[in-house]
């Protein structure tokens, strides 16, 4: 028995490795990061927090996290997510170039379940998992924000 949970573990961590650079948000090269640790420190917190929260979603799917146990976590790690993007904005106030400066916005936007191009998806259905908002996919049961019109996990159009 112990042996399914090893070898999902490992499935998992396989996955992971596979999967993670594809999701990783492109973030664009911050001049003075390389020197600030404490901002650096922020960056691979904020990081960890988004994929945790993509995770919680993978767990989710695979049904090994139940619908109210998934938004439990999202909502604390959401919230976690939310104070490290206003201590990077805090912390890089100061010492931003302009492009750097909309991205930061648009994160703590998303953060904040506002409107914007860029947040992952992931975060998307998050911020609509907490706000009360959520669907689930007719064809493959992931979650969607109300005015999806596809389906963030498999494309399906969802009227
Ligand atoms: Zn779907």
């Amino acid at each position: 028995m112990i042996w399914i949970f090893i070898a999902f573990f490992l499935l998992l961590v396989v996955a992971a490795i596979i999967l993670l650079p594809l999701f990783r948000p492109a973030t664009p090269a911050t001049p003075d990061a390389s020197v600030d640790h404490k901002l650096l420190a922020l960056y691979t917190k904020r990081d960890q927090l988004y994929q945790a929260i993509r995770e919680a979603k993978f767990d989710l799917d695979t049904g090994k996290l139940s619908p109210e146990d998934y938004d439990r976590q999202v909502t604390r790690l959401k919230r976690q997510a939310a104070s490290v993007l206003k201590a990077i904005d805090k912390r890089e106030a100061s010492m931003v170039s302009p492009e750097w400066d909309e991205q930061i916005e648009a994160q703590v936007k998303s953060a904040r379940g506002g409107r914007s191009m860029v947040r992952p998806a992931v975060v998307t259905s998050a911020v609509a998992a907490t706000a009360g908002r959520a669907r689930y996919c007719p064809q493959c049961g992931a979650r969607m924000e109300a005015d999806d019109r596809f389906c963030p996990a498999c494309g399906a159009r969802v009227s």
